[in-house]
């Protein structure tokens, strides 16, 4: 019989604690006191919010990322001997400090990456939500993994999917997987019905509760296809070994293949906690009072193709799959930029596609990056799309 491993108590770092996974895991952690202690948190931008957790869960140190809100911050907690500290620079070197055992990235976008760089090199383990440090360097990102020899386990439900079906199965090849898609709030409508939509539309999402920007990538697609990437790089897969399946109820949430033809999936209700919880963890598996799936309250899954005529940010991430080098950079700017504009009114959805393809075929590009290529990469590939934006009427996209 298998006796749980009795781990002693993980000091964890959470890097974006006031967004949705940041707050969940915080959900996480309060139910578990004696295997989990906080010792870091950060905010962007929501400052009280941060006070707020900082004074409950007590960590050793807080940072700030809005330097205009230190005073504040501070303020409100050097009396209870919680260190403040602001600015993208602090966020990034407060992940080498000594007493954490696990960084968890929750962070949103291309900010995540510099912290992942850091930890890694700083040998932490990275629980990773952030899938967007794989899609900008992902090479770069297992090469330093290697170097260091420090492991990263997924947050994202299907990764953490794929990598709970693996376990045990190191040395078995895998034929191919399969990432489960719910297809988003726009699944069956056709481009003329997406000419008109809202933000408010794009923002719902029918199973999952995110933050803003990942629900506007769950409605292009471009999150299907950012976790296409994000997979080649931390199962080590070729593009082609990558299907993606839409299954609206989101209770498989992702399946191996290996070469024996055996297919492997992990299943249950569409709840962030329990991947959050499982990559915490792991390697043990620990109680949960979660929501227990009951069969009879879904007497039919059902799975179908991705339309990527319709959705064609899908189709933009194997493209540049294909590219290598700093393609996905580009397309992962291209896109920060797209739903930003998005979101505040300036440009449609479907012009979101465009002003992918458009950056991913005309942006910088560089075959063998190091950091500071990517890094250039990004910040020439969003004044490119910005640009775009200002002129997107002028462009004759716009037909009605
Ligand atoms: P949110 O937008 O809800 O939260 C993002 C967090 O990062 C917030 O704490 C925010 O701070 C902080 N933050 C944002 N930008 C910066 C910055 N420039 N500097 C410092 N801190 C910053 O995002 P989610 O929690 O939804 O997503 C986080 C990551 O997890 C994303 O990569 C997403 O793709 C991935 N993911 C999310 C899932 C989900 O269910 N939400 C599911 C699977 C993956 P503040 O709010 O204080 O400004
Ligand atoms: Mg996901």
């Amino acid at each position: 019989m298998l006796t749980p491993t009795s781990s002693p108590k993980k000091n964890i770092a959470i890097l974006g604690s006031t967004g949705s996974i940041g707050v969940q895991a915080l959900e996480v952690v309060e139910k578990n006191p004696d295997r989990f202690q906080i010792e870091v948190l950060s905010a962007g931008t929501q400052g009280q919010k941060l006070i707020e957790q900082a004074l409950k869960f007590k960590p050793n140190a807080v940072v700030i990322g809005d330097e205009s809100q230190y005073n504040t911050v501070n303020e409100a907690l050097w009396s209870a001997g919680i260190k403040v500290f602001a600015g993208k620079n602090a966020l990034a070197s407060i992940v080498e400090s000594s007493e954490i055992d696990l960084v968890l990235n929750a962070l949103v976008g291309y900010s995540g990456l510099e912290p992942t760089l850091r930890a890694i090199d700083a040998g932490k383990t990275i629980a990773l939500a952030n899938k967007e440090t794989l899609v900008v360097a992902g090479e770069l990102v297992n090469r330093r993994l290697q170097e260091k020899n420090v492991s990263m386990i997924p947050v994202d439900s299907e990764h953490s999917a794929i990598f709970q079906c693996l376990v045990g199965e190191y040395a078995n090849p895998i034929e191919c997987i399969y990432l489960t898609a719910s297809g988003g709030p726009f699944r069956g409508k056709t481009k003329a019905d997406l000419g008109q939509v809202t933000v408010q539309q794009a923002l719902k999402h029918p199973n999952w509760s995110m933050g803003a920007k990942i629900t506007i990538d769950s409605a292009t697609l471009m999150n299907k296809g950012f976790e296409v990437i994000e997979a080649k790089w931390l199962f080590g897969l070729d593009a082609s070994q990558i299907k993606v399946i839409v299954h609206p109820q989101s209770i498989i949430h992702s399946i191996v293949q290996f070469n024996d033809g055996s297919m492997k999936a992990q299943m249950g209700l569409p709840d962030m906690k329990l991947p959050i919880q499982y990559a915490l963890a792991y390697p043990d598996r620990i109680p949960s009072d979660f929501p227990r799936f009951n069969f009879m309250n879904y007497p039919n899954l059902s799975f179908e193709a991705p339309d990527m005529e319709t959705f064609p940010c899908l189709g933009l991430a194997f493209e540049a799959m294909k590219r290598e080098g700093t393609a996905a950079c580009r397309l992962n700017a291209a896109n920060e930029v797209a739903v930003e504009a998005f979101l505040k009114e300036k440009i449609r959805f479907l012009d979101i596609p465009l002003l992918l393809a458009h950056c991913l075929e005309d942006g910088p590009h560089r075959i063998t990056p190091d950091y500071q290529d990517y890094v250039d990469t990004d910040i020439e590939t969003r004044r490119m799309a910005w640009s775009w934006t200002e002129n997107v009427k002028s462009k004759t996209i716009y037909t009605s």
